[in-house]
């Protein structure tokens, strides 16, 4: 494995901790980005990595992306992420949430984690019998907390709604084509929430049930999977994987906006150009899916003040996602750059950066 600074996606991590503990057999990886404005905060991710240079690689990039969110967001926290590196069979153990709680507590506060791809709030349960710095876990009704899903999906329909207004100069979202591509926690909440509005929805998934069924409940249209990114529509939402867009699938795009809640859409930074070229509006994916960091962020910093943060609370913080799109809009339009390269470029500046 070559230096630590020698990959790519080094980018002067203030912190990576490599942890191993023998008696439970967790191998996880922490790593702080940066903690200028605050803790580090962003989720666990557990996943078998073929590669422990995948998995390195994982909680660098991901690291720096919560550096970015969280600025963007207003969020008084910094960034950090980690991932925990699983077994070819997935095997993840009460003893091995316990090590890792361990390992988040011995820093002290200078990470706060949360649930990423494969963890649930009953491993976040776990990992808070260990450490109070966590967050993610269930929340009485009306209190902020939980399944970050339905915020993450909140925040982007607000960032859709603005894209068209800022795009196509429509106030309604009656009757827009919007693609969705990936039908589960926040492709399925973002649906639900146009299909209220009237929008007339494309939807794909590699579960084709998943898809059929959100087709039914919404009114959509379910197309293959292979077609949904080329699939003629006023926008489209990539709410699936990362890397979505790449030279081949840009050049196929047949919309006018990209705003969705996967992250890491772009396969390489400079995709970002194809994009704007081509006269798309791109809403920064970091940017446009913050609501879940905000909601649990929010319910840890309420805690650890020895009070608790509504539901309201949170959705008044979700509602600045559109006037910070827009704001990134303006600029990329004044200074004709990619937004990601404008909201990058803010983001840098906020952490001290610049
Ligand atoms: P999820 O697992 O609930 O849903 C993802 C869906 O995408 C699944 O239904 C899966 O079958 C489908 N899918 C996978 N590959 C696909 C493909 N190639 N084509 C079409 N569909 C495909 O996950 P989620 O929580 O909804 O997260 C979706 C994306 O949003 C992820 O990239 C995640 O990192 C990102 N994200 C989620 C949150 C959150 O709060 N959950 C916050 C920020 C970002």
């Amino acid at each position: 494995m070559p230096a630590l600074w020698n990959e790519a996606d080094w980018d002067e991590h203030e912190r990576v901790e490599v942890v191993h503990d023998r008696a439970s057999g967790l191998t996880a990886i922490i790593a702080l980005h940066s903690t200028h404005l605050g803790p580090g905060a962003g989720g666990t991710r557990f996943w078998h990595y073929a590669e422990p240079e995948m998995a390195m690689r994982d909680a660098l990039r991901l690291s720096r992306g919560m550096s970015f969110k969280n600025a963007m967001a207003g969020l008084p926290m910094g960034g950090g992420k980690a991932v925990v590196v699983l077994d070819k069979d997935g095997t993840k153990t009460t003893e091995m949430l316990h090590a890792f709680g361990d390992a988040v507590e011995a820093l002290g506060g200078n990470y706060v984690t949360a649930e990423d791809v494969g963890a649930s709030e009953a491993d976040m349960v776990e990992i808070s019998k260990r450490t109070a710095h966590v967050c993610g876990l269930p929340a009485d009704e009306g209190d902020a907390g939980g399944d970050p899903g339905p915020f993450t999906a909140h925040g982007i329909y607000l960032g859709i709604k603005a894209a068209v207004a800022h795009k196509m100069g429509r106030d309604s979202m009656d009757g827009v084509r919007v693609a969705v591509q990936g039908c589960g926690s926040v492709g399925g909440g973002v649906a639900r929430l146009l299909a209220k509005d009237g929008a007339q929805l494309i939807l794909a998934d590699i579960h084709a049930e998943s898809a059929q069924d959100l087709a039914q409940e919404t009114g959509g249209e379910v197309v293959d999977v292979n077609t949904i990114m080329s699939t003629p529509c006023d926008v489209l939402s990539p709410n699936a994987l990362g890397a979505v867009l790449h030279e081949d699938s840009i050049a196929a795009l047949d919309c006018a906006i990209v705003a969705g809640g996967a992250n890491n859409q772009l396969a390489r930074p400079e995709h970002g150009k194809l994009l704007h070229a081509r006269g798309i509006l791109y809403a920064p994916d970091y940017v446009i899916n913050a609501g879940g960091i905000i909601n649990v962020s929010w319910e840890y910093l309420c805690r650890q003040a020895g009070k608790k943060c509504t539901i309201e609370q949170v959705h008044e913080r979700i509602a600045q996602i559109p006037g910070r799109l827009q704001s990134i809009w303006e600029k990329s339009e004044a200074e004709g750059r990619p937004s990601n390269e404008v909201a990058d470029a803010m983001a840098r500046e906020l952490i001290g950066r610049g």
